[in-house]
């Protein structure tokens, strides 16, 4: 039998109150995700008591420390279907995806799709490769069957989001996967929002590569993850040296440790790393499918009432993942995201690092709600409160 969905776990997280106490209605999880005190914790004992650097010391502290390190890595690598050797720390999804772009032996084309983040377009023109875009269909989703007409031998690469962060739309990931297959290109998955809110394991899908970073987890920031299968990080030179990626160091000539190590120049984020496999361990102990049927619920509660408002225009399909982008009439997002900021709700307002999404959509910013873990009825109660307050401030002000 599945565990009810409902979830009530807004104590375990500190940061969900006001300074003056009061419950603090964070819709922005998609942004980045509040933090559990069994991770701030984690972080707190590895910076004090624990602390020591990895990999170098001979004394027992610094030895131990590299166990726990290593053993975040192999926790993180298992939470997504993948092993340890196949996990590349990184500084979090944006770092992971340059990782790929400059370092991926052949940099031909790649086909990327009309609603990505601009962590997965960037990259790629910067690092030389020529950008395709796969168009979406009506509700949202990136186009599959127009993916299969445009893709040709040229293609190297094939990097779509798993989520969007702006529609919530979720990808067909083991389809892309064949159709990428099918003309010899790889597939690179932006999994930032599918992580936190879908059950994942990259062999199953069928992927080549996939990002994505802690801190939309739960866990700490300035740490991620790059997954990627074992040839192919084998045939990827280092694009970054220094510390701890090499084998031998002569002036004449350096040679490489094997990837993992390879990516992770320099001493790496060993807190961070400590945090991220807590964030894990928490969810879960919670169960990512309960995460999942919990937000599901959510959704589907906010878009009922948002659908039912005839003043306001929806984005993305009706079973977008955890996130719900949304006009209100005659307001702009920023506008709505102030006034509700002060009734102590959080959402986003803005283009969400989007832009060819927002000039698709034909407009200039969403308001976005997102959920985590720990949202509830509560959040969606305040939220719509706080749009019916706006609605009045606006209708006072133009009538
Ligand atoms: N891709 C998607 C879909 C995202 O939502 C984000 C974060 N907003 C990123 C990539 C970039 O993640 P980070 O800033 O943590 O590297």
């Amino acid at each position: 039998m599945n565990a009810p969905a409902k979830l009530s776990l807004r104590d375990d997280f500190p940061g969900l109150v006001t300074t003056e106490g009061q419950p603090w209605h964070y819709l922005d999880t998609a942004a980045t995700a509040q933090k559990p005190r069994a991770v701030i914790e984690a972080v707190a004992r590895a910076l004090g008591e624990d602390y020591a650097t990895v990999h170098r010391g001979v004394y027992a502290r610094s030895a131990e420390m590299t166990l726990a390190y290593e053993a975040a890595r192999r926790r993180v690598a298992q939470f997504i279907g993948g092993r340890e050797e196949e996990l590349v720390f990184t500084r979090g999804a944006t770092e992971a995806i340059n990782l790929v772009a400059y370092s991926y032996p052949k940099k031909g084309r790649v086909l990327l799709s009309v609603l990505e983040h601009h962590s997965n377009i960037v990259p790629w023109q910067l690092a030389g490769w020529q950008v395709d875009v796969c168009p979406l269909t009506p509700d949202g989703r990136i186009d599959l069957d127009a993916a299969a007409s445009m893709l040709t031998p040229e293609h190297e690469m094939v990097a779509f989001a798993h989520v969007s962060n702006v529609l919530g739309s979720r990808l067909d990931v083991a389809r892309a996967a064949e159709l990428a297959h099918a003309v010899g290109a790889k597939l690179l998955i932006d999994g930032c929002q599918a992580v936190p809110r879908l059950p994942v394991d990259v062999v199953k899908l069928g992927c080549d590569f996939y990002a994505f970073s802690a801190h939309k987890l739960y866990g700490p920031t300035g740490i991620g993850a790059l997954w990627g299968r074992t040839e192919l990080l084998e045939a990827m030179p280092p694009w970054q040296g220094g510390g701890s990626m090499i084998d031998r160091v002569t002036f004449e000539r350096t040679t490489y440790a094997p990837p993992p190590q390879r990516f992770e120049a320099g001493t790496p984020a060993i807190t961070e790393a400590i945090g991220f496999a807590a964030a894990v361990e928490y969810v879960e102990a919670i169960g990512i499918d309960r995460i999942h049927r919990h937000e599901v619920e959510l959704v589907a509660s906010l878009r009922r009432e948002l659908g039912a408002m005839n003043d306001v225009t929806q984005f993305g399909p009706d079973d977008s993942a955890g996130i719900v982008s949304f006009a209100l009439d005659g307001v702009h997002p920023h506008d709505l995201g102030t006034i509700l900021d002060e009734a102590d709700v959080a959402i986003r307002a803005g283009h969400h690092c989007a832009q060819p999404l927002m000039d698709h959509l034909g407009v200039p910013a969403t308001a976005r709600a997102s959920f985590g873990l720990y949202s509830d009825e509560s959040d969606i109660a305040a939220l719509l409160e706080g749009i019916a307050r706006t609605r009045r401030i606006f209708g006072s002000i133009s009538g």
